[in-house]
């Protein structure tokens, strides 16, 4: 008999991101998101202001110190971290888009 594989079902990216902090009116928050493996990252997350202007948001992730930054200001919202610069074009956006705005539209940010 062959043996069957299973694939485990995909889970929501919006389910995996939440606030540990709330973010101030600065952005300064503390966000978890849970990554494909079930694991729990957090991000020091602030707001990318351009003359008071909201154009995107930094997260650091806390213990590595590195920083991703997202770019808000277009319809589209863009990031530098790999996954996004070289599979965004096949994949769409990364954790960290779909994280951030799932967990912004939780707390009903204005974005
Ligand atoms: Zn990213």
């Amino acid at each position: 008999m062959k043996p069957t594989i299973t694939r485990p079902p995909v889970k929501p990216t919006s389910g995996s991101a939440r606030w540990l902090t709330r973010p101030d009116s600065a952005g300064a928050g503390q966000l978890v998101l849970r990554t494909a493996a079930g694991i729990d990252r957090l991000y020091q997350t602030a707001a990318l202001l351009d003359q008071g202007r909201l154009v995107g948001w930094s997260l650091t992730r806390l213990g590595t110190g590195e920083t991703y930054h997202l770019d808000t200001s277009a319809e589209a919202w863009s990031c530098d971290c790999p996954a996004f610069t070289f599979t965004a074009h096949k994949r769409g956006p990364c954790k960290h888009i779909l994280g951030l705005a799932a967990a912004l539209r939780k707390i009903g940010w204005e974005m």
